[in-house]
């Protein structure tokens, strides 16, 4: 099953997509503003899904929110998750932050405002702010049944289902902080989309991640080359911590960022950013 948030007729809906991508129906629900996240706790509850509300609608005729337009609260992320990430960033500002293979994932989080659907603008900050912006193709696991100390073994029963997000971020100020949580949060910064693919449809840990800056593959990485997979990313975020139906872990990007470039290529005014992952789908944003 896939479950979007869009808005029509000066309206905002939650609901279904067909398995073609081309077509919503929208579902029963009291507060499609939240978008999918009520309804993540409610079936993490055992509700069974609503029923439809109206007429099957083209997906071109409305406009896609972001699946959790707005999160519970900060995602989770995971950085250099990928080892051709971890290596072209080697001889970077960021050749210290190392994850250690052997031990724990560098894990920091990105603020929910910034989050944006699948075809909004994203808006660059002013070179006052920053000169440095990126992009990260990135996997996101949406938790389903919260959870506390959730095993490896047990995390894959966590997993509600999948959506796409861009970690856009702002290297310089990413840099400067020493933590990264600043320049990866500016408002914008965390395009997602363009719905939720549901645990049973697919499976996270074997898919492909792709972006293209203006039409150029830039990423193409595959899941199953994660350093951290995502039962451990699970396991690592829920020590301690209690995870709620609908918390985003970010899963990491693999190689080919901007800053892995030489020179770096940073994002640009009227750059596009599209990125697609086998068995979702795709989002793509203009930087304005
Ligand atoms: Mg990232």
């Amino acid at each position: 099953m896939r479950l979007a948030s869009w808005t029509w007729g000066g309206r905002d809906h939650v609901g279904t997509v067909s398995p073609c991508g081309k077509e919503v129906t929208p579902l029963a629900v009291t507060d499609a503003a939240a978008g999918v996240l009520p309804l993540i706790a409610a079936l993490a509850q055992g509700h069974s899904l609503p029923a439809a509300s109206g007429a099957r609608l083209p997906v071109n005729a409305v406009t896609l929110r972001a699946p959790l337009p707005r999160p519970l609260r900060s995602l989770f992320c995971v950085g250099r998750n990928y080892r051709a990430h971890a290596a072209e960033l080697a001889t970077t500002v960021f050749k210290d932050n190392v994850a250690n293979e052997d031990g724990w994932p560098i894990v920091f989080t990105k603020l929910a405002d910034c989050v944006v659907g699948a075809h909004d603008a994203v808006r660059l900050p002013g070179a006052a702010v920053s000169t440095q912006i990126d992009y990260e193709s990135e996997l996101a696991v949406v938790i389903g049944q919260g959870g506390k100390d959730i095993s490896k073994a047990r995390a894959m029963d966590h997993v509600f289902g999948y959506t796409v997000v861009n970690d856009v971020t702002a290297r310089d100020v990413q840099m400067r902080h020493k933590q990264w949580d600043l320049g990866k949060s500016f408002d914008t910064f965390c395009p997602m989309g363009p719905w939720i693919v549901t645990a049973d449809e697919m499976d996270g840990r074997r898919t492909r991640v792709r972006g293209w800056v203006n039409g150029e593959l830039r990423q193409d990485g595959l899941t199953q080359d994660m350093i951290f997979d995502i039962p451990t990313l699970i396991e690592t975020c829920s020590r301690g911590i209690t995870l709620h139906p609908g918390d985003v872990i970010a899963t990491g990007t693999p190689a080919g960022v901007g800053m892995g470039m030489s020179p770096p290529q940073w994002l640009r005014s009227g750059d596009v950013m599209r990125i697609e992952i086998d068995g979702i789908g795709s989002i793509e944003n203009r930087f304005i």
